[in-house]
């Protein structure tokens, strides 16, 4: 088994590059459904982590205290993630997104607003 303390620390780099690469690209509704499903596992995962964590600290009375807060600082940036991805997805709304050069426009419009492309709709994505 990997050094727990090495993975947490690799976790957490990659969730902030990945919250600093969001930060600058456009997504269409289907993508970030999909990265949302993706974070919300990896949500779930990080929990069962620090349950497991936290059990072995009581079960075996260990001072796991700085694991444990290692945990939950990369749980609280797995949150974050997912609260700016809501965001988003609330901000992307009924867009469409152009295939050429990726602007978000709205849905009535039938060519970009930027470089003209013809916008097509993807009819399979499921409207809740
Ligand atoms: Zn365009």
């Amino acid at each position: 088994m990997s050094d727990p303390f090495d993975n947490l620390i690799n976790k957490a780099r990659e969730a902030a590059a990945a919250a600093g690469k969001m930060a600058g690209e456009v997504m269409d509704t289907s993508k970030l459904k999909l990265r949302e499903a993706r974070l919300s596992g990896d949500i779930r995962a990080a929990y069962e982590r620090l349950g497991s964590v936290v059990y072995d600290s009581v079960k075996h009375n260990t001072d796991n205290r700085q694991l444990v807060e290692m945990m939950v600082t990369e749980l609280d940036g797995l949150l974050q993630e997912m609260e700016e991805l809501k965001a988003r997805e609330t901000a992307a709304g009924n867009k469409i997104s152009c295939p050429q050069c990726g602007t978000l426009n709205d849905q009535e419009f039938t060519f970009c607003s930027k470089c003209g492309a013809a916008l097509y709709r993807t009819e399979e994505e499921p409207q809740e």
